[in-house]
């Protein structure tokens, strides 16, 4: 059989970790499979490269997840209800889309016990898939983000929405950083004076920036409380998108083997 041949697609892509997670397990199965990147500039040729380039299956990353949700001749029904794709696994002609980036963060805070009220800090892409899991799961999910244009979908979903100005501080059991202050600068992801507010009543914070302290976590570790950077979603959402990848031929702790040696290379 054929080697069979696998990528990332995004803008920028240079930066993904993904093909040396996927070809780390690749390598250590003995999986005959290959995984690189693919620069994709416009979101509208996505099947189109897909097919050409002759792809079992694709993660994809900012900002084509939305169009990888359309490219999907069947999607599963988490991804279908998000609205957001960041894997395609092609079978018999067929692109089949799945979402893989919230049960990876659901699995990478499930070692935070007791925990029912979680303080998500952005409203962004990636809140709007994890949001949704966290209530399917029975978290009770408040959304504080710094301006009020992306709340207007949560608040249809009905979720408890607040900007920095409307903010009415209540204990929350985690904190999570869900936006991208702290990634290329040295912000907080809302003003220090609320977060002074909240981090002392959490029982952990949680940021989905992997490889640095971000200042909010810094600032939790301040406040001695057990934190948690974005390493563990990403390594866990890369392991169930291999699991649609290979079929589910190996188990999650298999392939956890050999993709966690990412974060020693
Ligand atoms: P989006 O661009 O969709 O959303 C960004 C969000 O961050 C918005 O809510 C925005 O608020 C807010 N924001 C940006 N800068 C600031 C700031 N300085 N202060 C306060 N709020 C700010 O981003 P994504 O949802 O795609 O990504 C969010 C983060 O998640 C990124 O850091 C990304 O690296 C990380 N990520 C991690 C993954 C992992 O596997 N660990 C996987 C996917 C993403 P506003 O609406 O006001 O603009």
């Amino acid at each position: 059989m054929a080697k069979k041949l696998f990528a990332v697609f995004g803008n920028p892509v240079s930066h993904s970790k993904s093909p040396l997670m996927h070809n780390l397990a690749f390598e250590g199965l003995s999986y005959d499979a290959c995984y690189t990147r693919y620069l994709l500039e416009n979101g509208e040729k996505l099947k189109d490269t897909f097919l050409k380039l002759g792809l079992k299956g694709i993660n994809i990353t900012v900002p084509h997840k939305e169009h990888a949700y359309h490219a999907c001749d069947i999607l599963d029904p988490f991804a279908q209800k998000v609205g957001a794709v960041n894997t395609i696994v092609k079978k018999e002609e067929k692109l089949y889309g799945y979402n893989t980036d919230a049960p990876g963060f659901l699995k990478a805070i499930s070692e935070f016990k007791e925990v029912k009220k979680v303080l998500f800090l952005g409203a962004g892409g990636t809140a709007q898939s994890t949001s949704s899991i966290l209530r399917d799961e029975g978290y009770e999910v408040t959304i504080l983000n710094r301006s009020a244009g992306r709340l207007e979908k949560y608040i249809q979903e009905e979720f408890e929405c607040y900007t920095f100005e409307s903010f009415e501080p209540k204990i929350y059991d985690l904190v999570i950083n869900m936006t991208s202050a702290g990634l290329e600068d040295d912000s907080l992801p809302a003003p220090k004076e609320i977060l002074d507010n909240i981090i002392p009543n959490a029982k952990a914070c949680v940021d989905v920036i992997y490889g640095k302290e971000t200042p909010f976590l810094k600032l939790s570790k301040a406040y001695n409380k057990p934190t948690k950077d974005g390493s563990d979603m990403l390594l866990y959402q890369g392991i169930i998108a291999f699991g649609y990848f290979t079929d589910h031929t190996y188990r999650f702790d298999e392939i956890k083997k050999h993709m966690q040696k990412v974060f020693t290379l």
